[in-house]
């Protein structure tokens, strides 16, 4: 029988939306170029963090609201998968250098700005040590935004394949499929992240350089995020002793490996943070190109002639926005499932998903 929906890419997107769209009902099929464990994927090299709050001085409110939905779409979804995926929602702390003091205060009008719902609190000296042993007396002050969260995208992504396999999803890995196939279902869905570029030709990379430590003495309870005008980092821990420090931002679409400038930058400023990292090890350098729309927000399109919806744009927040963008594209489908040839229809949430012309056009 000819499957409802085929999905090319499974990545993040491609491996979340084929895991919700069985769990609705629907037959799927995925096919993805690489393994099952998803190690080509982008989303094997992010740092899995869902930060609406520290995201809303740069993303417009639309954005910050799909951020807040599936920050609580996370937690009620994970449970449901065959093996545990840590996620931790302890919130995020905001951190500067004395001479950066200006970073803080530009960033913390912004946020009362941009997002008049945003919670968070400054922290003093005392309140900072206790609420962050691990930094000891070193900062004199943080900005908390409890309401962030962090998704172990390494766990993530192998638990959605056992999970859809538990489902009896057909799924063909290490299966890379042409833009010139069409893979049989009455709707193919293209999830193929910064791979899509053949077709979506307004698609773009944003190279991101990230480092994972083993750091067994060195534990956070909490994201941390360095403001600072030139490097700014996360550190986020991970179990089993290790840390993730992220990442660069360049404008480019090459993936190679990271650069010795990326590496240094990215230690120095986690060193400044936390000395105590001069003894862990690095156990891995990596690097990834994120897929940018030239607006950075993502999108759906849908060509009914070919029975074929993209989805892509999800640029720094796949983990931030992909839960959200799911629920939509699974409020569409029944209507294009139904009548393949029809336009698609506003999308009824979030409307910019899937309506900004320039980013749309087919050409
Ligand atoms: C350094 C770094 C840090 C990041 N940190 C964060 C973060 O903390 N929070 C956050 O929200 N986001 C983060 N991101 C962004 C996030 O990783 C991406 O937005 C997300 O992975 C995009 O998901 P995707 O499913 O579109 O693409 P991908 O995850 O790349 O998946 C695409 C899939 O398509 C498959 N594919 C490609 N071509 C074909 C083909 N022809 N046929 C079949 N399959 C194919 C690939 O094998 C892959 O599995 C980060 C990115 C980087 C680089």
């Amino acid at each position: 029988m000819e499957p409802d929906i085929a999905i090319v890419g499974g990545g993040l997107l491609g491996r979340l939306l084929a895991w919700r769209s069985a769990i609705g009902g629907l037959r799927v099929v995925l096919y993805d170029a690489n393994d099952r464990l998803g190690s080509e994927a982008t989303a094997w090299v992010a740092g899995g963090m869902v930060t609406p709050q520290a995201e809303a001085v740069d993303a417009e409110p639309e954005l910050v609201a799909m951020g807040r939905r599936s920050l609580a779409l996370w937690p009620e979804w994970l449970p449901a998968l065959p093996a545990p995926v840590h996620y931790s929602n302890s919130g995020t702390l905001l951190l500067w250098q004395r001479a950066d003091a200006g970073e803080a205060s530009r960033f913390e009008s912004l946020l009362k700005a941009r997002d008049p719902e945003a919670h968070y609190r400054r922290l003093n000296r005392a309140e900072l040590a206790e609420r962050e042993p691990a930094l000891g007396n070193r900062f004199q002050e943080a900005l908390y935004l409890p309401a962030e969260a962090h998704v172990d995208n390494r766990q993530l992504l192998p638990a959605l394949a056992d999970a859809l396999d538990e489902l009896g999803v057909e799924c063909h890995w290490n299966r890379r499929v042409e833009d010139t196939e069409r893979p049989d279902a009455r709707i193919v869905i293209d999830c193929r992240g910064k791979s899509a570029k053949s077709r979506w030709k307004q698609l773009r990379g944003v190279r991101g350089e990230l480092v994972r430590l083993h750091a067994p003495g060195v534990e956070l309870r909490h994201m941390i995020r360095l403001l600072h005008p030139r490097y700014s980092i996360y550190l986020i821990s991970r179990p089993g002793g290790n840390l993730v420090v992220g990442a660069t931002a360049i404008e480019s679409d090459d993936c190679s490996p990271v650069s010795v400038r990326g590496a240094l930058e990215l230690l120095s400023a986690a060193y400044a943070v936390l000395p105590e990292l001069g003894e862990a090890r690095i156990i891995e350098l990596d690097c990834d190109c994120r897929p940018a729309l030239p607006d950075n927000r993502p999108a759906i399109r849908y060509t009914p002639q070919a029975g074929l919806m993209e989805v892509n744009g999800l640029y720094r927040h796949g983990f931030l926005l992909s839960p959200a963008v799911v629920e939509e594209v699974l409020a569409i489908l029944p209507r294009l499932l139904s009548n393949p040839g029809s336009e698609l229809a506003e999308s009824p949430r979030w409307p910019s998903l899937g309506a900004r012309d320039e980013v749309l056009a087919c050409h």
